[in-house]
C-alpha cells in the first residue's frame, strides 16, 4: 500500500496533472463537484451509478472476451514449450485499478452529459448520415490514435518512463484482459481519456458527429484495449484501420515500438513500427524438457528485463543498467 501511495502522491506527474486540472477549473469556473458529478446526482445515486457502469462495462467487455475466446486462435508467442510468466497482482495494482475505475466512471458521466446536451452532437436517429456516422467513427479512431501514439511515445522517454508508464509494462505477456489493460498509473488513464475527449471535439467540428458514432468508437476501444491484453490472435483491417493484438504484444516485449493501437500508420510515420515475431525458436519447441519448462525464454522477454528475476518471482524486473565510465 505504501508503494501505491508513494507513486500516486509523491510523483511529479501527479502534481503536474493536479496543477493543470486546477488551472483549467479556475479558468472555466467549474467546481470540483461539477467535475466529479456533472449530472448533479445524490451520493447514493452516484454510487449506484458507479456500480451499474462497472457491471455494464465488465459484462460487456469480459462477456465478449469469454464468448469469443474459445473461437479464437492463441498468439504464436503463447503456444511455445516455455511458459509465459505473469506478474502477480499486488496492492499497488489493486489501488490503481480502483482509482482508474473511478476515473472511468467520471469520464462516463462527463461524456454522457456532453452527448445529451452539447449542441455539437447530433442525436436524432433520423439525422444519422454517412458523414456523421460511419465516417465520423473512422475519424474518431484515426484522430484518437494520432494524439495517443505520440503521448505514448513521450511516456517512454527515459526521464518520464519511471514516473507513469513503467507500471503498465510489468507484464511482458499481458493475459488478463481488462485487468491488465486498466492496470496503469491513473495519470496515464486521465491523459488518455482527455485525448479521447479532444478527438470527440475535433471530429464534431469537422465531419459532424452522431451519438451513435461516439458509442461505437467507445465500444470498439474498450474491446480493443481488452483483447490487446490477452493472448488471443485478433486482427482487424479496414480503410487504414489496422488493429492487431500482435502489434500491442510486440510493444510490451519491445517497448520502443508500436505506440499506436488502432492505426499503425502513425507508427510507420514515426519510424517505430515493428512487425510481429513469435519469439519461439523452432529448435526450442523440439528441445522442451520438464526441467527447462520452468524457465522463461530470454528471447521472449524485452531487452531490459532480467530473466532470472522473472523466473524466480514470476514478474519482470529491469536488469541493472551498467554504470557509465
Ligand atoms: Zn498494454
Ligand atoms: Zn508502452
Amino acid at each position: 500500500m505504501r508503494e501505491a501511495l508513494e507513486t500516486l502522491v509523491l510523483n511529479p506527474a501527479s502534481a503536474l496533472t493536479a496543477a493543470v486540472a486546477y488551472g483549467m477549473m479556475l479558468r472555466s469556473g467549474a467546481t470540483f463537484g461539477s467535475l466529479l458529478n456533472p449530472w448533479g446526482l445524490s451520493l447514493p445515486l452516484w454510487v449506484a451509478g458507479y456500480l451499474a457502469v462497472r457491471m455494464a462495462l465488465l459484462g460487456f467487455v469480459d462477456g465478449f472476451v469469454w464468448a469469443l475466446a474459445p473461437r479464437l486462435p492463441a498468439l504464436p508467442s503463447r503456444v511455445g514449450p516455455k511458459p509465459v510468466f505473469q506478474h502477480k497482482i499486488n496492492a499497488t495494482d489493486v489501488a490503481y485499478l480502483v482509482v482508474n475505475s473511478t476515473v472511468e466512471y467520471v469520464f462516463a458521466l462527463q461524456i454522457s452529459h456532453l452527448l445529451w446536451f452539447a449542441p455539437l452532437v447530433v442525436r436524432a436517429p433520423t439525422s444519422l448520415s454517412l458523414l456523421n456516422g460511419p465516417l465520423a467513427f473512422w475519424m474518431l479512431l484515426v484522430v484518437d490514435d494520432m494524439l495517443y501514439a505520440p503521448l505514448h511515445r513521450a511516456m517512454h522517454l527515459q526521464a518520464v518512463y519511471r514516473w507513469v508508464h513503467k507500471h503498465h509494462h510489468r507484464n511482458t505477456f499481458p493475459a488478463r484482459g481488462y485487468i491488465d489493460a486498466a492496470n496503469e498509473h491513473p495519470v496515464e488513464q486521465i491523459a488518455a481519456l482527455c485525448l479521447h475527449w479532444v478527438a470527440v471535439h475535433v471530429v464534431a467540428h469537422t465531419a459532424g458527429l452522431h451519438v451513435a458514432a461516439v458509442l461505437a468508437h467507445f465500444g470498439v476501444k474498450a474491446l480493443g484495449a481488452c483483447f490487446n491484453h490477452t493472448g488471443y490472435d485478433v486482427q482487424l483491417r479496414f480503410c487504414g484501420i489496422e488493429y492487431s493484438v500482435r502489434a500491442h504484444e510486440t510493444h510490451h516485449r519491445k517497448p520502443n515500438t508500436n505506440f499506436a493501437q488502432y492505426v499503425m500508420f502513425w507508427d510507420k510515420l514515426m519510424g517505430t513500427y515493428k512487425e510481429y515475431e513469435s519469439g519461439v525458436k523452432a529448435s526450442a519447441a523440439a528441445a522442451a524438457t520438464p526441467a527447462n519448462l520452468s524457465k522463461p525464454d530470454a528471447a521472449r522477454l524485452p531487452a531490459w528485463a532480467d530473466p532470472a528475476v522473472e523466473a524466480r518471482e514470476g514478474r519482470v524486473t529491469e536488469r541493472p543498467q551498467p554504470r557509465a565510465g
